[in-house]
């Protein structure tokens, strides 16, 4: 049994072949340029394994709904080259085994779940807070998703007294992602993020925006743990302050769980994601079999 797995970013796409332990044979990091380029570089990978399914994980935003005539399609994205890219069909047209199909932060809560600061629950969030802010939910064995999935960083958030910062999203300006993803913040002070890594306040307001979305996905979803990955939270004295501004912001109002256990960083390291994938990988490749 081989499983295939492709964590598709907006920059890199990590391919990677398992077998049926889902210990990993081979991977490669792959940039993401056109859909004909990167492909077939995916397929050269590939084509030397006998897989039995492959498991996507990809930005988005994707069409997850499995009625939707563009299921398996990357939609409105604004990587225009991949916009209405019909990804699991070029898949399936290619090697003619199951693939499953989710958001590359539902791979990662998956992964984490499974195999890492998640274990032994039954439900967890994971926001990656990066080039963009997204976030992905497992919840009771499946992904939260429903006519389409969470897009967890475009909601909406109160802004700090002392920021006066106008947002960069697109679409909202100041959503979340807009004032506190990595490019926001080095929008807002001018500088690298790395550059900042002194300057306290930075952190500060950062983590004013993040634990109010936070507090939104706890009221809201109400998951077992929440897992904070991506770049900008390598700034670990982030999660200090995260946990204190939740607490805050909660005020008693319902109990929750210790806050060092709620909220942590991931487990699997960087291979949230494609650990993930494989495991999605090996679950279609369940369902096939038992259907
Ligand atoms: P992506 O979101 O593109 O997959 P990352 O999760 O690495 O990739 O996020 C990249 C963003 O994270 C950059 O905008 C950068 O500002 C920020 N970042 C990367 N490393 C650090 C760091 N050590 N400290 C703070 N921010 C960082
Ligand atoms: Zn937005």
């Amino acid at each position: 049994m081989k499983y295939g797995a492709i964590e598709a970013g907006g920059t890199k796409f990590v391919c990677a072949v398992s077998n049926e332990k889902l210990e990993i044979l081979e991977r490669i990091s792959l940039p993401t340029t056109t859909p004909d380029e990167t492909m077939k570089n995916v397929f050269e990978f590939f084509d030397k394994y006998d897989l039995d399914a492959i498991g996507v994980g990809s930005f988005g935003p994707i069409d997850v709904n499995k009625k939707s005539k563009t299921y398996g399609y990357i939609t409105t994205t604004p990587k225009l080259a991949w916009a209405n890219y019909n990804f699991v069909g070029a898949l399936k047209d290619r090697y003619n085994i199951p693939i499953g199909w989710t958001t590359d932060v539902n791979a990662a809560a998956l992964g984490e779940l499974k195999k890492g600061a998640a274990v032994g629950l039954q439900s967890c969030i994971y926001l990656t807070v990066g080039t963009g802010i997204g976030g992905g939910a497992m919840i009771n064995g499946q992904f939260l998703e429903g006519y389409g999935h969470p897009e967890m960083g475009h909601i909406l958030i109160r802004m700090h007294p002392n920021d006066q910062f106008k947002g960069i999203c697109p679409y909202h300006k100041n959503c979340l992602e807009g004032v506190a993803s990595g490019p926001a913040i080095e929008d807002r002070w001018g500088k690298k993020a790395y550059e900042l890594v002194d300057n306290e306040e930075v952190w500060k307001i950062e983590a004013f925006y993040l634990a109010q979305a936070l507090m939104t996905y706890t009221l809201t979803i109400n998951p077992e743990r929440i897992v904070l990955g991506g770049g900008v939270m390598k700034q670990r004295q982030l999660f200090h302050y995260i946990r204190k501004e939740l607490e805050k912001l909660m005020n008693n109002y319902v109990t929750m769980p210790d806050l060092d256990e709620y909220i942590v960083s991931p487990g699997l390291g960087d291979n949230s994601g494609i650990i993930g994938c494989l495991l999605l990988a090996q679950e279609v490749n369940k369902d096939e079999i038992t259907c």
